[in-house]
């Protein structure tokens, strides 16, 4: 609903906004910026000349190109929007191209290890300010984008020691004008809180999926036959892009190594709760998980419908 974004600016926030990696988060953010106008001349920068080609056709952006130096060249902020295993090489691709002045940012969902890829890449006079939307969905490519997809959604920053406040205000601006809210933190505070937000849930569907697949007992169509008993849940976040998760969990990897290691712990815990009967645990736990999902219907991250709000009749 693009409506919800607000009217485009009157002046742009940037002359010149390249965006290298035209997937779900880079074509989203070329639809809002476009939208609203966020800057003078957007530039679409992306390895797949196919891709390239669906952005033109697309009309996602002023500028499409896959040559990295080129595009980036004379940009006053470039976001590197490609799974986090491959932002060093990307920063070392453009950093001839970057202006004195100029903002680089990235979406990555993993930021210590971004930070130390693309840091040494940079030139004196070149701001650089993380970011990570926490916004997403299990699709990818320039067709999955929508404008909204940041709309009242998390964004967090997470600039090294030493960065400008200016450049910060500038990144959250942009992330602010496409409706998103900004919270500022360290890089090892952000990978701590989103391995267990994100990351181990992430890795506990992966896990759950292919246990069922592999299960030799219960066939393939019955998983898929009973499968809205809550499997279905995990199966959605199971089709999450393959390349780009392989990349978090070797990038957050002392992270999610600590919470699976809690999580484990809690689980053996579980597990004794049934072997003896112990329902009063499991029940006080159940309560407690339950104020927590309202607690995320409250704050709007989530929708109250039951079901997800499936249609009823559509199972
Ligand atoms: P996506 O739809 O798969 O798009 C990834 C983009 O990166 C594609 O344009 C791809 O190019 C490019 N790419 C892949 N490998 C590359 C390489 N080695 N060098 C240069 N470019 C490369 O993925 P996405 O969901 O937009 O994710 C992009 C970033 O956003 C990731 O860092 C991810 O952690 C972060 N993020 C994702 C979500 C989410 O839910 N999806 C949420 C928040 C943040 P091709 O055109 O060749 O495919």
């Amino acid at each position: 609903m693009p409506e919800r974004l607000g009217p485009p600016l009157e002046t742009p926030l940037f002359e010149r906004v390249a965006l290298i990696g035209l997937g779900l988060i880079g074509s989203s953010i070329a639809r809002a910026a476009r939208h609203l106008n966020l800057a003078r001349t957007l530039v679409a920068i992306d390895q797949d000349e196919a891709v390239i080609g669906r952005v033109k056709e697309l009309k996602l952006t002023d500028e499409a190109t896959t040559d990295f130096a080129a595009g980036a060249e004379g940009a006053d902020l470039i976001i590197l929007c490609v799974p986090v295993g491959a932002c060093g090489a990307v920063a070392e691709a453009i950093k001839g191209s970057l202006k004195p002045g100029c903002i680089v940012s990235d979406v990555g969902s993993v930021k210590g290890s971004v930070i130390a890829q693309v840091q040494p890449h940079l030139p004196p006079g070149v701001s650089f300010v993380p970011a990570h939307p926490v916004a997403g969905t299990e699709y990818s490519g320039p067709d999955a984008g929508f404008s909204t997809l940041f709309f009242n959604r998390w964004c967090i920053l997470t600039p090294p020691e030493g960065t400008e406040d200016a450049a910060i205000d500038r990144v959250r601006d942009f992330w602010s004008a496409m409706g998103s809210n900004v919270e500022v933190m360290t890089a090892q505070h952000h990978d701590l809180v989103l391995a267990i937000t994100s990351h181990v849930p992430h890795l506990i569907a992966y896990n759950i999926v292919g246990t069922a697949a592999d299960l030799e007992t219960v066939t393939q169509s019955e998983v898929i036959k009973f499968s809205a008993g809550g499997f279905r849940d995990f199966t959605r976040i199971a089709a999450s892009d393959p390349t780009m998760w392989r990349d978090v969990f070797l990038h957050n990897k002392e992270a999610v190594l600590e919470m699976l290691g809690r999580l484990n712990e809690d689980i053996a815990l579980l597990a004794r709760a049934i072997r003896w009967g112990e329902g009063d645990k499991l029940f006080e736990l159940f309560t407690r998980t339950r104020a927590i999902r309202r607690g995320i219907i409250s704050e709007g991250q989530e929708t109250p419908e039951p079901d997800f709000g499936r249609r009823r009749d559509g199972q």
